[in-house]
């Protein structure tokens, strides 16, 4: 079961295609400028079942895929997991190419160094928009990104190695 603080069930904006946006409640990270300081509080928003979110996603054939956006994801490392397995076994099987992309506080290395934790949830997602937001490194010219620091990550690709593969769009 997830903490969310909420869904938006049609995006063009957070990822390629038209994408189920999951906005995972918490966050520790504390960037200056954030644009969800609501969604930081470990204790806010509300619970969620998996097969909820699987049905919304079954509702909607157009879906490319979904994205893991917050908050940050990654402080529920475990409980996205689940949900991205259970996408896998029940929603792959209709839709062949939808696709998990994930955003995260953390950089890709910062991830290894707890790998036990972090790794089987890497290891379902396609791609990773990693590290924190920046202020000064703001763009709106960035694809799905935030701010230029920020990397999208061809997950696939880069665990092959665990060195960090750039996402071809
Ligand atoms: S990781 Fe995202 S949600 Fe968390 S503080 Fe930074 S910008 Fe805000």
């Amino acid at each position: 079961m997830l903490r969310i603080a909420g869904i938006v069930k049609e995006s063009i904006t957070d990822g390629e295609g038209l994408r189920l946006v999951i906005f995972a409640q918490g966050c520790a990270h504390k960037c200056p400028g954030c644009h969800n300081p609501e969604t930081h509080s470990f204790e806010g928003g509300y619970q969620i079942e998996d097969e909820e979110i699987i049905d919304l996603i079954l509702k909607n054939p157009l879906l490319d895929g979904v994205t893991f956006s917050g908050g940050d994801p990654l402080f529920q490392a475990e409980a996205f997991h689940q949900l991205a397995l259970l996408i896998r076994k029940k929603v792959t099987p209709h839709h062949p190419h939808f696709t998990i992309m994930a955003y995260t506080g953390f950089t890709f290395e910062r991830l290894l160094e707890q790998r036990d934790l972090y790794i089987p949830l890497l290891h379902e997602i396609d791609v990773l928009i990693d590290g924190p937001f920046v202020e000064s490194e703001r763009s709106f010219d960035l694809n799905f990104k935030g701010s230029s620091n920020q990397r999208i990550l061809d997950m696939r690709e880069t665990l092959k190695t665990e060195k960090p593969v750039l996402y071809r769009m």
